[in-house]
C-alpha cells in the first residue's frame, strides 16, 4: 500500500499552528491525509493576555497551560490531528534578555535542533513539509529558528527513501492586509500594525520599515487552499488559545462571514520542490496524488 499522504507543519510556538495553519490542518485531517504538528517550544515566556489569569503562579506553569491549549485548539482543528513537540523554551520577543537564557530555542544548538525534527521528519515520512520563511514571518527568534530548522531537515533528507518531496513557506496575510485591518476596526479592534494615535513619527517610521522588512520576507504566493467550510474549527480553534488570544482581541474580534469574505484561503510559496513545480497550485499535495 503506497504510503498515506502526509503533512508535517513546523510551527514555533502553541497558537501558531491555528493562526497560520489552522484551515489546512483542519481540511486535510477532515480529508484523510496524516496531519502532524511539531511545535519547537511551549510558549512559556509569552503575555497572559487574560486579566484573571495574568498571577505569577500561571506565569511558573505557561508551559503546561499553553501545552494544554495546544491539545485542545489541535483537537478543535481535528480530533485526527498528531501533535510533536521538540521541547525547546519560549526564547522571548527579539532584544529582550529571554534571548540569553539556557534551554531557549535561540539558545540551542541549529545541528541539534534539525536533528529532533529530522528524528520526526524520518518516523513521520511526510511529503510535505510547511514552515515559515527566513524571517520567520515577522522576525521573533522562535520562528526564525522554526523556519531554518524546518529548511535543514527538509535538506538534509535529500536521496533518502521516502525523503519529503514539497517544502512550502506559510505566506499569509500581506495581500488583503489593508481590508483586514479596516473589517477589525470596524469590529473595534485595532490590529497591531495599525499603529496608536500617540505614536511619534519616530515610531511610526520603525513601524512601517519593520512592515516593510515582512513583506520582503515573504515569496510570491503560489498555492493557495480554500479553508471557507474550515472556519468554524479554525475559530473553535483561536478560542481554545485562552491564554495568548484575547475574546476582545484581532483575531476572534473577525466573526465567521469577515474571515470568510476576506480570508477564505490560506497562502504558502511553494520553496522547494522535488517533484516538479506547478504555477498557481490550490493543493498542497498537487502532483502527489496517485
Ligand atoms: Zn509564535
Amino acid at each position: 500500500m503506497a504510503t498515506p499522504l502526509t503533512l508535517l507543519l513546523v510551527h514555533a510556538h502553541p497558537d501558531d499552528e491555528t493562526i497560520g495553519t489552522g484551515g489546512v490542518m483542519a481540511r486535510y485531517a477532515a480529508q484523510g491525509a496524516r496531519v502532524v504538528c511539531a511545535t519547537c517550544t511551549g510558549g512559556e515566556q509569552g503575555e497572559i493576555v487574560v486579566k484573571d489569569m495574568d498571577t505569577p503562579e500561571n506565569h511558573a506553569k505557561l508551559g503546561e497551560i499553553r501545552a494544554d491549549e495546544l491539545k485542545r485548539a489541535l483537537a478543535a482543528l481535528h480530533p485526527a490531528i498528531e501533535s510533536r513537540r521538540l521541547g525547546y523554551i519560549d526564547s522571548g520577543m527579539m532584544g529582550t534578555p529571554e534571548n540569553d537564557l539556557p534551554g531557549t530555542f535561540w539558545q540551542a544548538s541549529l545541528d541539534e535542533a534539525t536533528q529532533r525534527l529530522l528524528e520526526i521528519v524520518r518516523e513521520v515520512k511526510p511529503q510535505v513539509i510547511v514552515g515559515y520563511n527566513d524571517f520567520g514571518g515577522y522576525g521573533h527568534p522562535d520562528h526564525i529558528r522554526a523556519a531554518l530548522i524546518a529548511k535543514a531537515a527538509f535538506e538534509a533528507t535529500a536521496g533518502e527513501p521516502d525523503a519529503p518531496l514539497k517544502l512550502y513557506e506559510t505566506a499569509g496575510g500581506s495581500r488583503r492586509r489593508e481590508e483586514v485591518q479596516k473589517r477589525a476596526e470596524e469590529r473595534g479592534v485595532k490590529s497591531w500594525w495599525s499603529g496608536t494615535d500617540e505614536e511619534t513619527a519616530e515610531q511610526k517610521a520603525e513601524r512601517e520599515a519593520f512592515m516593510q522588512k515582512m513583506a520582503d520576507a515573504q515569496g510570491p504566493v503560489t498555492t493557495t487552499i480554500d479553508i471557507a467550510q474550515w472556519i468554524p474549527n479554525k475559530i473553535a480553534a483561536l478560542r481554545e488559545h485562552v491564554t495568548q488570544l484575547p475574546a476582545d482581541g484581532f483575531f476572534l474580534a473577525l466573526t465567521q462571514d469577515d474571515w470568510r469574505e476576506l480570508m477564505p484561503g490560506e497562502e504558502f510559496t511553494l520553496k522547494v520542490s522535488r517533484t516538479g513545480v506547478r504555477l498557481r497550485e490550490d493543493d498542497l499535495f498537487a502532483g502527489l496524488r496517485h
